[in-house]
């Protein structure tokens, strides 16, 4: 048996080793870099294994030479973007309604369109997805999740919600006799017990934050209603931050969302009805909002709203109205599309329409990389800064001049592995 190297041997892995590291240094070239705050002309960025090792003018940079360059000429570089809303197990309602995706697309299916979602998305420079809701597939999320975490495919970093809770009979698939057992979208609860029981067997499958139903159409057709209590609110919030997890709720009614912001959600999802006092009582308590502009936007033109020769529809008017509000109250906007309810890849879609409604591009850039990171307690990502993970992607022209450069997404890195690269 042979017990040591020989010494060529040793040679020959110290060679191998030499020449891995030097493969693992990446000098990014592009036009400029937005570093998650501000945009910068003639800046480098070096990356080293998984990290952001420097960003500045090349000439700051020592050892320039034996970084492996990658021309990225013609476009901004950037922190890969951060969604704050998305449903990887949902594809869009003009290909199959809500219902029929939950009542007749078993969860293997889900999880299968799941996997091209996730690619998708990645592709389209989602380096980081906060997943609402697996809408009816119980924990698939959780095991996309791990599947992404292991390398078996390509996809963001998750963060995902589990089943989401709702209150008994508040949600859907909804138009069935009470002797017909369905399955429904997210489960159901009533009172604090079962509530704070629900939240802890969501943690304990995997879930990484709780999401609740602060409101919902009790009956199709019919505008929301308030669905938990303050008390059931309280205590699933209260059983979610003591595990070191956090709550978020749709909430769409003045009503709802007080509830759900004095229980202590720390985001609030879609706010249709937001009024002025209720988004500036989520600013004085530190309550961030997901607008998910553009599913209002989608499902509007799936009900038959020609977007480009009609007027505004009634829910298009409240939403910008109450969107404006949100802006004037200086509560902090989370970038985050509902992405799902429209294609997956199409992100940007949401960032387009918070131009159209009123953000400045800058703006909505900084929304959807180092503000989405500080909300969701996001260390070490949403900004290209030294010692910051290697999320980063490049995208033609200059956004922030115009945002429909989102659409064209060049470069992707994740974790400082290359997925794209045209
Ligand atoms: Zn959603």
């Amino acid at each position: 048996m042979k017990t040591f190297l020989s010494n060529h041997t040793y040679l020959l892995i110290l060679m191998l080793w030499m020449t891995a590291s030097t493969q693992a240094q990446t000098l990014l070239i592009p036009d400029r870099v937005f570093d998650g705050e501000e945009m910068h002309s003639g800046w480098v960025v070096a990356v080293a294994e998984n990290k952001i090792v420097y960003a500045g003018p090349e000439n700051g940079l020592k050892r320039a030479n034996s970084y492996k360059r990658i021309d990225l000429g013609g476009t901004t570089l950037m922190p890969g973007i951060i969604e704050g809303h998305s449903h990887l197990l949902l594809h869009p309602y003009n290909e199959t309604e809500w219902n029929d995706q939950v009542l007749k697309e078993s969860p293997t299916e889900r999880a299968i369109r799941g996997v091209v979602h996730a690619k998708k998305s990645l592709m389209a420079g989602i380096t980081t997805m906060r997943d609402l809701g697996s809408e009816g597939a119980g924990y698939t999320d959780v095991y996309l999740k791990k599947t992404i975490d292991d390398g078996i495919i390509p996809g963001p970093r998750l963060l995902v919600a589990g089943p989401a809770i709702v209150a008994t009979g508040a949600y859907g698939p909804k138009g069935f006799h009470d002797g017909v057992t369905v399955p429904l979208g997210a489960v159901p609860v009533s009172g604090r017990d079962e509530a704070i029981k629900e939240v802890r067997t969501q943690m304990g499958n995997g879930a990484n934050l709780i999401k609740i139903y602060a409101d919902y159409r009790w009956k199709t057709g019919e505008s929301s209603q308030p669905t938990f209590l303050q008390e059931e609110i309280d205590a699933m919030v209260a059983a979610a931050t003591t595990a070191g997890r956090y709550v978020v709720a749709h909430a769409s009614t003045p009503e709802g969302m007080r509830r759900a912001i004095l229980g202590g959600v720390e985001t609030i999802e879609h706010g249709d009805g937001g009024t002025m006092e209720i988004f500036q009582l989520m600013k004085a308590k530190k309550v961030a909002f997901c607008p998910t502009l553009a599913a209002g936007d989608a499902t509007e033109q799936y009900k038959g709203w020609k977007k480009d020769t009609e007027p505004d529809t009634d829910r298009i008017i409240q939403k910008k109205k109450s969107f404006k509000l949100a802006l004037e109250s200086g509560v902090d906007i989370v970038f985050g599309g509902d992405v799902g309810v429209f294609p997956h890849g199409e992100n940007y879609r949401e960032m387009e329409l918070m131009v159209e409604y009123g953000i400045q591009p800058i703006k909505v850039l900084q929304s959807a990389t180092s503000v989405n990171a500080r909300v969701l307690h996001l260390e070490g990502l949403g900004q290209i800064q030294n010692d910051f993970l290697a999320d980063i992607i490049a995208v033609e022209g200059d956004p922030s001049q115009n945002i429909k450069q989102m659409e064209k997404v060049r470069f992707v890195m994740k974790d400082g592995v290359i997925y794209k690269n045209e």
